[in-house]
């Protein structure tokens, strides 16, 4: 056995390229270049034998998809071992699988390569999308401190206003004139709202921060919703509104804060009884789901809200721009509280509905 130093393999390869026929042979038409051989290339042999220091030589091209990229050379020292024309096919046979296994150890490479690449990027991106989740935590967070400062700071003086206005009104500072009295009533109303709103607005910005503390425990849904068709009865039957319960038998409770629960109820119900014609009708399901959950769902017959407006609902102080809403007063809060009331529960709230039909409120809720 014999091989070369570095030095030594770089003379060898430099008097092959310095032999066209030789690289003609090899490279450009992939045949092989031996000892053996009597064309027009055997009188570089002699050449080759003394550089290569051997008796006996075969070049076979290596062979790639495109073609040949370099040659491997095999000979024996000894004058006495001859090579064959099978030692011939041997040797062209092992070049071209050795050009193979180096092609797909190129293509492996540039694959783990990209592959790298690709995982630096996915990790990059992972990078950048938390640095942004957590930019909106702090900015929601600033939102909701915000609202809720400013909710207190109007909270104090609107208590006072409508302290003052239902003193006047009960006449406590002498009888006020009938005019009067029609306008101190109208303060004392809309202070009602106000604070209805800044209430709202304070629960929300508390129950998206976790700060409000909800009071699990287990809760009837038949009791719950009984109570509700008492409660809103009289608005139901100024309407002439029906209200169905279909609540099963035996249905397990929820686990579930109740006075949380009790709003979600009212602000769906009550926009219920806001959005239906009189005469119409309102219906209150719950059912057992697969994975321990209880979904309830209220419905009613009314105007119905486009897809387009569904997307948006949740969303703070938005209202569908309609006849309904150009009458009756509102604030666009009530589903984002019940949305966000819903989320702590770890339910959902979809919505669904159509324009003129009606509309269904669903969430769901953990078993009990
Ligand atoms: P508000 O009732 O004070 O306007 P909400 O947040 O409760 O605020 O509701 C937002 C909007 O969603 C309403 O203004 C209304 O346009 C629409 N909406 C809510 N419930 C219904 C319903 N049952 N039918 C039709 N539209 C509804």
């Amino acid at each position: 056995m014999i091989g070369y130093t570095v030095e030594e393999a770089r003379e060898i390869l430099k008097e092959f390229s310095n032999s066209p026929s030789v690289i003609d042979k090899v490279i450009n038409k992939s045949h092989t270049f031996s000892s053996l051989d009597t064309d027009k290339s055997s009188k570089e042999i002699p050449k080759f034998l003394k550089i290569l220091n051997l008796s006996s030589f075969i070049c076979a091209p290596i062979m790639q998809k495109n073609g040949a990229v370099g040659g491997l050379v095999m000979g024996c020292e000894s004058p006495y071992t001859h090579l064959t024309e099978g030692d011939k096919d041997i040797v062209y046979i092992l070049a071209a699988q050795i050009g193979q296994a180096v092609e797909n150890a190129g293509l492996f490479e540039e694959t783990y390569r990209s592959h790298q690449e690709l995982e630096q990027k996915v990790q990059q991106r992972t990078r950048e999308l938390s640095s942004a989740l957590e930019e909106i935590k702090t900015i929601s967070k600033r939102k909701s401190d915000f609202i809720s400062a400013v909710s207190h700071e109007l909270r104090t003086p609107l208590t006072s206003i409508k302290g003052y206005a239902s003193i006047l009104a009960a006449g406590k500072l002498g009888e006020l004139p009938e005019a009067a009295k029609e306008r101190v009533e109208k303060i004392n109303k809309h202070s009602d709202s106000l604070s209805q709103l800044i209430n709202n607005l304070l629960d929300i910005s508390r129950i998206e921060s976790g700060r409000v503390e909800l009071k699990f425990e287990p809760i009837s849904l038949k009791n719950i919703i009984d109570s509700l068709g008492d409660m809103l009865a009289p608005a139901m039957k100024e309407k002439n509104i029906e209200f169905v319960a279909d609540i099963p038998l035996g249905l397990s409770t929820v686990r579930a804060d109740k006075g949380q629960l009790e709003r979600v109820f009212i602000n769906l119900a009550g926009n219920a009884i806001k959005f239906v014609p009189p005469g119409g009708r309102i219906t209150v399901r719950a059912k057992a789901t697969e994975n321990d959950m209880l979904q309830v769902s209220v419905s009613d017959n009314g105007i119905g809200i486009s897809n387009n407006d569904i997307a948006k609902l949740g969303e703070e102080f938005f209202r569908v721009d309609n006849e309904v809403n150009a009458k009756v007063k509102g604030t666009g809060l009530g589903l984002s509280l019940v949305k966000h009331i819903i989320e702590a529960h770890k339910g959902k709230l979809t919505i669904t509905s159509t324009l003129g039909k009606g509309s269904t409120f669903t969430f769901t809720l953990p078993k009990a």
